[in-house]
């Protein structure tokens, strides 16, 4: 006799999913053409269909927590063949953001971070903190003379800011989830029955993370979606684009603290030469984001809610204030230049210290459910 199921819908998990993006969930009619055209999904256990009755039931337990959920790249190719108009691809980077907030801590911050009425507030924190700081040690004004941000904006103040930011906030806040999320979707998968092994074994799933690395570095799963090709160019720029800003990051904070090195360096740095080819490849990175997301697919198809549209617009502002800050300060402009950098610094800080709570989390804990799935051998290692 098959297990009988004590089902207890959760309407304001259904509510919410509505909100971030999964508006069309009570759509579907579990025709399965979705868990058919879907390019990635496993042949056992396939998914979404079975993810978007349990969307349609509010079950949350069978969706928070489901390493499938995570295996998805949202290419859309099951929403574009869906009769019904459901957008399961849609539903599940709702239930994706969604999970995001639950696994966050503090929680106050998983929920204001993708909720609209609060982006005011999320400029508001780093503008006072910058401001104070400014006034407290007399740099609250346009420097004289040449333009040096660092005359304005003392580089040891970006680092008592970033620093701690980067090498506490994000490991500790991110640690924290990963541990819930990795307890979750273990849980799930061995009473799913996707997992084939019941243990979690450190070390092997530290290999599985190694032989997921290609994957994603070479994106082949986005490369096997068949309608929206323009998301692989797209999320490859930004992808690389965030990596050579990384190593350009680290390089210059080595140049300065270890070789000695103040800035500004000359345009002709091959690290700067770096860091331009990272941002201009950043910018066509997010345009193209921009004009996939905007395109006319007939079905309102991958438009995104705000959960989306925050970082798009967030990594966008990103690139136009670092441009203009180098430009304007390159033209000797410098009652633009100056407010130009601390905008940008401004967006910066929202990007790291956001970041456990925005899209960009996806990175995180995309990359561990596809390791996972090889590790518990639903996918074959590359
Ligand atoms: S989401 Fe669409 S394609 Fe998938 S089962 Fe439901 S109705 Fe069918
Ligand atoms: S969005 Fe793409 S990867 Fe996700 S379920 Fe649909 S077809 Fe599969």
């Amino acid at each position: 006799m098959a297990n009988s199921y004590w089902v207890e819908p959760d309407v304001r998990f259904v509510k919410q999913l509505k909100r971030l993006g999964g508006d069309t969930l009570k759509k579907c009619y579990q025709c399965a053409t979705c868990s058919v055209v879907c390019p990635i999904s496993p042949e056992e256990r396939p998914f979404p269909r079975k993810e978007m009755i349990a969307a349609q039931w509010g079950l949350k337990d069978k969706l928070v927590g489901n390493m499938d959920v995570w295996l998805c790249h949202q290419c859309n190719d099951c929403s574009t063949y869906c009769p019904r108009g459901a957008r399961p691809g849609d539903v599940l980077n709702a239930v994706r953001a969604y999970s995001i907030q639950e696994y966050a801590w503090p929680k106050w911050l998983g929920k204001i971070v993708p909720d609209g009425r609060f982006w005011w507030l999320l400029l508001a924190i780093p503008v006072a903190i910058f401001l104070f700081l400014l006034g407290v040690t007399g740099h609250l004004h346009i420097p004289e003379g040449e333009i040096e941000f660092a005359k304005f904006f003392p580089t040891l103040l970006v680092d008592i800011i970033f620093v701690p930011l980067a090498t506490f906030w994000i490991p500790v806040v991110f640690g924290i989830g990963i541990y819930r999320f990795m307890s979750d979707i273990h849980k799930n998968a061995v009473a799913e029955g996707k997992a084939k092994r019941k243990d979690l074994n450190i070390p092997d799933f530290l290999k599985s993370i190694a032989c997921t690395i290609p994957t994603i570095l070479s994106h082949s799963k986005f490369s096997q979606c068949t309608e929206n090709k323009g998301r692989y160019l797209a999320h490859i720029l930004v992808l690389f684009s965030f990596v050579g800003l990384f190593v350009v990051t680290n390089i210059f904070f080595v140049a300065l603290y270890i070789l000695q090195i103040p800035g500004p360096y000359a345009q002709a740095n091959p690290v700067k030469i770096l860091a331009n080819i990272s941002a201009i490849a950043l910018l066509v990175g997010v345009i193209l984001m921009i004009s996939n997301r905007l395109k006319d697919t007939g079905a309102n198809v991958g438009k995104g809610s705000y959960f989306d549209w925050s970082l798009i617009i967030l990594v966008l502002g990103l690139v136009v204030t670092g441009g203009l800050s180098q430009l304007t300060r390159l033209a000797h402009l410098p009652s633009i230049a100056y407010p130009m950098y601390f905008a940008h610094l401004v967006l910066v800080f929202c990007l790291f210290a956001y970041l456990p709570f925005s899209k960009l989390a996806h990175l995180v804990y995309r990359t561990l459910a596809m390791a996972y799935s090889r590790y518990s051998e639903r996918e074959p290692c590359d």
